[in-house]
């Protein structure tokens, strides 16, 4: 137990930095929710969760870079939380006193710290390991809630400030530093960008480096190593993002997509005891992570942003234990009879194993069949409209094509932020597909027209930067629109490839046939291999149905081991800590 003394004292309250600004900050007007300060009778009840540690003077109790031990009670002492922001020094966000709660959500993932804990003076912690933090937060459900409240939120304010993160240098409309940016963003990574147009250091540094165009964006990382235009897997990678998976241990379940299906069955499959892997190629989220706002989820009135929603999901899963990798690609599913378990093989040649899978790889969206459109994938052409690609085209004017309810929300998103949107669709009106609601909402925004009978026939324009959009009338009539801009949302086809030679049976559009040996279940035509949400033939394309499949899946999953463990078959759990 810690010194009474040094708990009881009211300056155990954690003091913010010296220089307030005059309007409250985020981090001052949510201070108390972000920064808990434990009672004597709290920490006496978790000491058991983790071992006290002491640390001179000037130590370094955690490291930005750096995967840390765990999360920290602190007992007695100061410890400043310091903030590295691209080239200053660091910045000091709060110090700690006696019963503050100090961790962030790399913690809970096991992932490098984003921010230096600095002794000031001798100080004492409680640690409490990765694993032990998540018994605290199931276990102690009060006290547990405060914490990963505060969790959250710091991890809201590192990705406002970018702190911690690596610093993209590349230009704003570069279409590999939108790559990067978007994957960070997707993942919920704090970052920031040096654009060498703006900033003259940034310039300095190509020079020094000799960094050829080709070369650019150039990312730092925070553990001081450079990467020239890398791919999002080596970023992940150089940013503790992605860790090896350990190829000779068998999970009880894998889970291949990290969508509302895949995110849910691993918040219920991991909550209910199971060792759960999740794989996803791209980000936490799926679609529903590409949604401006989802108005009609059960629970959010106003709605809620398709990010906002998967990022709580993504955190509940690894709050129960869940593991995540991304980015992951499964390139193969087979069958390891001998072994009793499923082998997924990853596109880095790396392997995961596991008694069942469930199949969560929902859908990719559809490209336009027109020549040139990969010229401007990634600069021009767009699949999302979140807040990086709404910032490209602020005060212009962009094309949208889609009739569906993601084109519809992408618009209005839009219209919020550029000076008009075009919307261009192929049949008569948009009633034929979109949600009431959202015709409506599109009728009422000045600044949205229609283009019926309309499709796109192509696109002009030079070095990736779309300069014009010719469109093609039912009558084929010809008329070109001045527009750098085009969102494409025609819909979505399953991302079924990887299952090629598996065995698992699909329908004729390519999704997973489920149901076929026990009526109405999610079970495949391969025993122990599960299929839900958008993958899923027949299923409703919707995240509320996914999550429902992700749910009820659970069930199944445990009556399929419970089999699988009372037959002589049974695979020993090899590898589990
Ligand atoms: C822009 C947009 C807005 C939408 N708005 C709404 C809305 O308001 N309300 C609503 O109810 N629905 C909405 N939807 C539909 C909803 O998002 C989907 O129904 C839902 O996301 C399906 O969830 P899922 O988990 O089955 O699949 P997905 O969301 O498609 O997730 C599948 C995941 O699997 C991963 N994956 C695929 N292949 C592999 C592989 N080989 N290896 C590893 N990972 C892989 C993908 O990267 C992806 O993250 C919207 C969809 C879009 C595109």
């Amino acid at each position: 137990m810690p010194s009474k003394s040094s708990l009881d004292s009211p300056a155990s309250e954690p003091t913010l930095r010296a220089m307030r600004p005059a309007a409250q900050s985020p981090i001052d007007a949510r201070h108390a929710e972000m920064f808990p300060v434990l009672a004597l009778s709290e920490i006496g009840r978790i000491s058991r969760l983790g071992e006290r540690r002491a640390y001179p003077a000037g130590a370094r109790v955690f490291s930005t870079g750096e995967i840390a031990p765990g999360a920290f009670v602190l007992l007695s002492g100061q410890v400043d939380i310091m903030q590295r922001v691209g080239d200053r020094d660091a910045e000091l966000i709060v110090s700690h006193g006696p019963g503050s709660f100090m961790g962030e959500l790399a913690q809970l993932s096991g992932r490098p710290a984003l921010v230096d804990g600095v002794a000031r003076g001798p100080v004492e912690v409680l640690v409490i390991p990765q694993r032990r933090l998540r018994d605290l937060l199931v276990e102690e459900a009060e006290l547990g809630e405060r914490i990963m409240r505060a969790l959250i939120l710091r991890r809201v304010a590192l990705l406002r400030s970018g702190g911690g993160g690596p610093i993209i240098v590349g230009g704003a409309d570069n279409a590999d530093v939108l790559r990067l940016e978007g994957f960070l963003n997707r993942n919920g990574h704090p970052h920031q960008r040096l654009d060498p147009g703006i900033d003259a250091c940034a310039q300095t540094l190509i020079d020094r480096f000799h960094i050829t165009p080709r070369e650019l964006p150039i990312v730092l990382c925070p553990s001081g190593e450079m990467l020239r235009n890398p791919s999002e897997v080596a970023l992940a990678r150089c940013i503790g993002l992605l860790v090896t998976l350990e190829p000779d241990r068998i999970y009880d379940v894998a889970i291949v997509g990290a969508g509302p299906a895949g995110l849910a069955a691993a918040v219920y499959a991991a909550s209910e005891g199971l060792s759960t892997l999740v794989l996803d190629c791209r980000a936490f989220g799926g679609q529903a992570g590409a949604s401006a706002r989802i108005e009609n989820y059960l629970g959010f009135p106003t709605g809620i942003t398709g990010t906002a929603l998967m990022a709580r999901a993504y955190t509940q899963a690894q709050k129960f234990g869940a593991e995540v990798a991304i980015p992951d690609e499964v390139r193969r599913l087979d069958v390891e009879s001998g072994a009793g378990c499923f082998r997924l093989t990853l596109a880095n040649a790396e392997r995961a194993r596991s008694r069942a899978v469930i199949i969560a790889s929902g859908a990719r969206y559809r490209r336009l069949d027109i020549p040139d459109l990969a010229a401007f994938e990634g600069s021009s052409v767009h699949y999302w409209a979140s807040p990086l690609e709404a910032q490209l085209c602020v005060g212009q004017e962009v094309a949208l094509v889609g009739a569906g309810n993601s084109a519809g929300q992408a618009a209005v998103y839009l219209a919020d932020r550029v000076a008009k949107v075009w919307m261009i669709v192929r049949g008569p009106s948009l009633a034929a597909r979109m949600s009431r609601y959202l015709v409506e909402r599109i009728m009422a925004t000045p600044n949205i027209a229609i283009l019926p009978d309309t499709s796109v026939a192509a696109l002009e324009g030079k070095d990736g930067i779309l300069q014009t959009i010719r469109c093609r009338s039912l009558a084929g009539e010809d008329r070109s629109y001045s527009i750098h801009h085009l969102f494409l949302f025609i819909g979505a086809d399953p991302n079924t490839d990887w299952l090629a030679g598996s065995g698992v049976a699909l329908d004729d559009k390519g999704f997973v046939s489920t149901g076929r040996n026990v009526q109405g279940s999610l079970e495949t035509n391969l025993p122990g291999v599960f299929a839900i949400g958008d993958v899923r033939s027949g299923s409703v394309k919707r995240v509320a149905a996914a999550v429902g499949d992700g749910a009820q899946v659970v069930a199944a999953l445990h009556r399929f081991l419970q089999k699988a463990d009372s037959s002589a078959m049974a695979p020993a759990r090899v590898g589990e800590p």
